[in-house]
């Protein structure tokens, strides 16, 4: 399975996991600004990784 990450590096920890079949670019990118945005707010590098797993 082929899912994309939101990584942020300043904490060095994964925010949160989700299936591309399930989840566009896009929506990940308003994850990130809805639920993920204290991260935004405060300066962090938050990026979006792509990752397989079995
Ligand atoms: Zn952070």
């Amino acid at each position: 399975m082929e899912f994309r990450e939101i990584y942020c590096y300043n904490c060095h920890k994964t925010l949160g996991k989700y299936n591309v079949k399930f989840y566009t670019e896009t929506q990940i990118a308003e994850i990130i600004q809805t639920i993920h945005a204290d991260h935004i707010k405060i300066g962090h590098h938050v990026e979006i990784r792509k990752k397989k797993s079995k």
